[in-house]
């Protein structure tokens, strides 16, 4: 059957239709996995802190790593006579002067939501496309049932999506407003019972935080908290990490934590939690109100935090746009793979989250330049004296997007003082440790779940190289090139190739803005006088 060019359009809203009414596809995209996979020639990265080497080959079987044969020497050419044989029916990826890293795990993504008109497909494939194999959903705010389906498909590869944690947050589904300890309790042990992986909690009274935390870790679930302005004066982060929380996520309750010359935040008497331009300004002038860097409680608290094993995910990225608006808002990206329901989520507006640009500029911008001058000290001094730092996103708010976000984070701890090696241990070894997966997962090694990132150009020597639209740069004959990008992503052991699942995701994006007529525009016009 002939079909007409005019068709064409109709075919391509049809399939846009289609994919917009999945939640996630089943699996079309990756290959394998496979009874046998050699990934040749690579150089490796690992999760631990070890400094590259190469070449090696490895080699995997169903969705384990294998082995890992060093087969020469940089420089020279490899001696094929004594590399690993391809078994028949095995599959042989060749990877010759790329790197190999674990698979990347985001400690805060969130898969979505109505608001922002992301569903999880395009979600799915912006992280898998950045290398991110593993997710952990800090709230599960598309419905508990919902995430815990697809974890389990992931679980399974029936759908492309990275292995899925599901952190409920607290209080979600209870019948009646949790005002006990005996109802917190009892919550956390229904959730558990249903299959969630933890629970990540906002702030409540200190008798229901410290129940909930206690249960929750009898029960040998994990845990994390978003300490909200709300419940941080009698709440903060070292109440939380005394009674079991294992991870805290951004930054708030932290400088509280550490007041020496007040108990509560230096707020103005017309100053409004629910305006987040009071919010979110305010915030810029928190860790200059918490003791100095090098003080005796500073230390203290750094101190007992280290004590408990207790794990910062910082999510850097998410306030990014509080010191410098314009570099968040024009990110090269947002053209071809913002949705343009989720650019309008963005924009000003005094009612969606983290769309607080009332009155922002110069004074904001200034004051949170020295608010990430102090946080950042004390992650790096964390990280320093052998604390856990992970690395989270907290996409899908304020200008971050899906996978994009993932490098910004990375390049964030650099900023932050941190050295590559430590970041690429951040992002795979020290998540799997906070996961309570560091046997399966974050790091490449015998026994331990094949998800790996491949790329053709080192990270360690420039980080941006990692983003979708990859790096800029001149070539000998004086021609502007763009470099990098992940190649593949291997999840599981099926290998996905990274820039087909971007072009995906633009091809979505595009389809979305033909079908809604709505474009990406920069808010706004000059008022004429
Ligand atoms: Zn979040």
């Amino acid at each position: 059957m002939k079909i007409t060019i005019a068709l064409f359009p109709l075919i391509f809203l049809q399939t846009s239709l289609v994919l917009a009414q999945l939640k996630a596809p089943e699996i079309k995209e990756g290959e394998g996995p496979f009874l046998q996979l050699i990934i040749r020639g690579v150089t490796l990265i690992n999760g631990n802190g070890a400094p590259p080497i190469g070449p090696v080959d490895i080699i995997v079987e169903n969705n384990r790593i294998k082995r890992i044969a060093h087969v020469g020497y940089p420089g020279v050419p490899i001696d094929s006579t004594s590399r690993p044989k391809l078994t028949p029916g095995g599959k042989e990826l060749k990877a010759e002067g790329m790197y190999l890293l674990p698979g990347f795990i985001d400690m805060h993504g969130h898969i979505g939501g109505k608001a922002q008109g992301a569903d999880a497909e395009y979600v799915f494939k912006l992280w898998l496309a950045h290398g991110i194999t593993t997710i952990r959903d800090p709230s599960a705010g598309n419905g508990l049932d919902w995430v815990l389906d697809q974890k389990l498909k992931s679980a399974k590869n029936l759908i492309t999506a990275p292995r899925i944690l599901a952190y409920t947050a607290f209080g979600m589904g209870a019948k009646e407003p949790i005002t006990t300890a005996d109802q917190a309790r009892q919550w956390v042990r229904d959730n558990a019972a249903k299959g969630a992986d933890g629970i990540k909690f906002f702030g409540a009274n200190p008798e229901i935080m410290q129940a909930a935390l206690e249960e929750n870790k009898k029960l040998g679930l994990r845990s994390a908290c978003h300490h909200a302005q709300m419940d941080v004066a009698r709440w903060n982060v070292i109440n939380s990490a005394r009674a079991g929380l294992t991870s805290m996520e951004h930054w708030y309750g932290l400088p509280e934590a550490l007041f020496d010359d007040r108990t509560v935040q230096d707020y103005p008497a017309d100053y409004n939690y629910a305006n987040e331009q009071d919010r979110f300004s305010q915030a810029g002038n928190l860790w200059k109100q918490a003791a100095q860097p090098g003080s005796k409680r500073w230390n203290e608290v750094m101190d007992e935090l280290l004590k408990l094993d207790f794990t910062l995910d910082p999510t850097f990225n998410i306030y990014e746009a509080n010191r410098d608006l314009a570099r968040a808002r024009l990110q090269e990206w947002h053209q071809d793979y913002t949705m343009p329901k989720l650019w309008g989520f963005y924009t000003p507006s005094r009612i969606s989250h983290g769309s607080y640009w009332h009155n922002w500029g110069t004074e904001q911008e200034t004051a949170w330049k020295e608010n990430y001058r102090i946080w950042m000290m004390f992650v790096n001094e964390f990280k320093n004296r052998g604390g856990r730092v992970t690395v989270g996103t907290d996409s899908g708010f304020i200008y971050q997007l899906y996978g994009f976000s993932y490098p910004r984070e990375l390049e964030l701890l650099r900023e932050a003082g941190f050295h590559p090696l430590e970041i690429i241990r951040s992002a795979t070894l020290c998540g799997a440790q906070a996961l309570g997966l560091e046997k399966e997962l974050g790091t490449v090694e015998v026994g331990k779940l094949a998800d790996f990132v491949i790329l053709e150009q080192n990270p360690l020597k420039n980080l941006q190289v990692l983003y979708g639209t990859g790096a800029v740069t001149l070539n000998d004959n004086n021609e502007v090139q763009r470099i990098g990008g992940v190649k593949y992503t291997i999840k599981d052991g099926i290998i996905y190739d990274a820039k087909k699942l971007l072009e995906d995701v633009r091809i979505l994006v595009a389809n979305e803005k033909k079908d809604s007529g709505e474009t990406i525009k920069q808010p706004g016009v000059i008022k004429k006088s």
